[in-house]
């Protein structure tokens, strides 16, 4: 199977990203409708996840999903843009949903970087679909404040053991592992005394309860560790330096996975659109506004980019890419839901179904890796130097 990937992708191992991406899409456009989603408007969670997961070792097979991953963990080397831009053009024809396409971009680097060991071993079956990862940071009472998380891990043997809960959990009923935040150093509060788990789903003790989003979605879920057993050998970085490895998990999650996104967002608007009637100034007024927004988010994050790719992960920075998604994202679809007045809050259709389960996820955009708040407290006090209000 490697051979095979390396053989239809030997002639790129020099490309340039534009060459990459004019390979890539006459592969899509040779596999014609095989590539396309068979569920019906957005489909249930679990439709989304093994419509990803089998095209994912379609990629993988023929390399495509191996660029940008260095070969220790299964990948081809070449620039990380090369990721970047798969991701874009999938979102971009509806392949896959972007969402859970980014959480490869999340979590994935963050193994690689900081457990080199366990990435060989654990990044290969996650690029090509296999395993599916989770991220178990927030808790009912830390979120914003991650630094407070109260789940704990003791030492006993070559073991830990892990109690507690978390929340929000995107796609934990669907995932083999997952990276879990806890408390392992007694008397060290905020911030310090955290290490970073790679956690089997399948250990005992776990138990995980779907919830369901306002757009009637089971997207996330709750845990509860019971005395979960895990391996030294699965601390991601070092004993009590979990912080780091949040940092860079959240660095990922604010900043360089949203340039599919973005390409998600234009498709969107173009479909919106297509559909106004010429001459409708309100319309027009609503998406140039709409487009403006994630243009100024796709300059962004076309820098944002092409630094990744250098080797530059930005830590706070990255909160500038989180506020201008979350107002793109909302500006497209409140842009939709005006132009189809009452057609998404009341019409049946499979275009309204879509439509408002966008809609209502853009709600989540100014939540979701960080508040929107939190982010302009990053801007104001990392960023800009701004005094902190009395
Ligand atoms: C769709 C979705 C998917 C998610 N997936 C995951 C996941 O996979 N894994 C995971 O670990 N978490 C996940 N989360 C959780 C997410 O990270 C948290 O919701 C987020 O960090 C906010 O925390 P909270 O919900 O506890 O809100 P809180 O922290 O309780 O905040 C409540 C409100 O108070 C404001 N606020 C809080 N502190 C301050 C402050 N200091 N200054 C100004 N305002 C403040 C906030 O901005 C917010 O408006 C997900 C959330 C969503 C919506």
């Amino acid at each position: 199977m490697l051979h095979r990937a390396v053989a239809l992708n030997a002639p790129l191992i020099d490309a340039t990203p534009d060459e990459f991406r004019v390979a890539l899409v006459e592969w899509i456009d040779a596999r014609g409708t095989e590539l396309q989603p068979t569920y019906h408007d957005h489909g249930t969670t679990a439709q989304l996840l093994d419509h990803q997961r089998d095209l994912q070792r379609l990629l993988f097979d023929d390399g495509w999903m191996r660029w940008g991953w260095p070969t220790s963990v299964g990948g081809i080397g070449g620039s990380p843009l090369f990721r970047a831009i798969l991701g874009e053009e999938l979102t971009t024809r509806g392949l896959v949903h972007s969402a859970a396409w980014s959480m490869t971009e999340v979590l994935g680097p963050a193994v690689v970087h900081f457990a080199p060991a366990l990435a060989t071993e654990v990044v290969p079956p996650m690029l090509r679909g296999d395993e599916r990862w989770c991220q178990g940071f927030s808790e009912p009472d830390a979120g914003s404040d991650l630094g407070s998380l109260r789940t704990t891990a003791r030492h006993s043997g070559d073991d830990w053991i892990i109690d507690g809960q978390k929340l929000w959990t995107s796609w934990a009923h669907h995932a083999q592992r997952c990276i879990v935040l806890a408390r392992t150093e007694d008397g060290v509060a905020g911030s310090r005394g955290i290490t970073a788990f790679f956690v089997d789903m399948g250990s005992p003790g776990i138990d995980v309860r779907p919830l369901q989003t306002m757009a009637d979605v089971d997207e996330f879920c709750e845990m509860f560790f019971d005395a979960v057993r895990v391996p030294d050998s699965r601390v991601i970085g070092k004993r009590g330096e979990g912080w780091a490895v949040a940092q860079h998990i959240l660095a990922c999650e604010r900043g360089p996975i949203f340039w599919q996104r973005g390409g998600w967002l234009l498709r969107h608007l173009a479909e919106v659109a297509q559909l106004t009637e010429p001459g409708d100034a309100r319309a027009e007024q609503l998406l140039a506004n709409a487009y403006a927004q994630v243009i100024a988010l796709r300059a962004r994050s076309r820098a944002t980019q092409r630094l990744v790719a250098a080797g530059h992960l930005r830590g706070a920075d990255s909160s500038i890419d989180k506020v201008l998604i979350a107002a793109a994202d909302q500006a497209v679809f409140d842009a939709a839901r005006l132009v189809f007045a009452g057609e998404i809050e009341l019409d049946d259709s499979d275009r309204a179904d879509r439509f408002r389960k966008e809609w209502m996820y853009s709600r989540a955009a100014t939540i979701y890796g960080g508040t929107s708040e939190i982010q302009r407290d990053i801007i104001a006090n990392r960023l800009l130097d701004l005094p902190r209000g009395s």
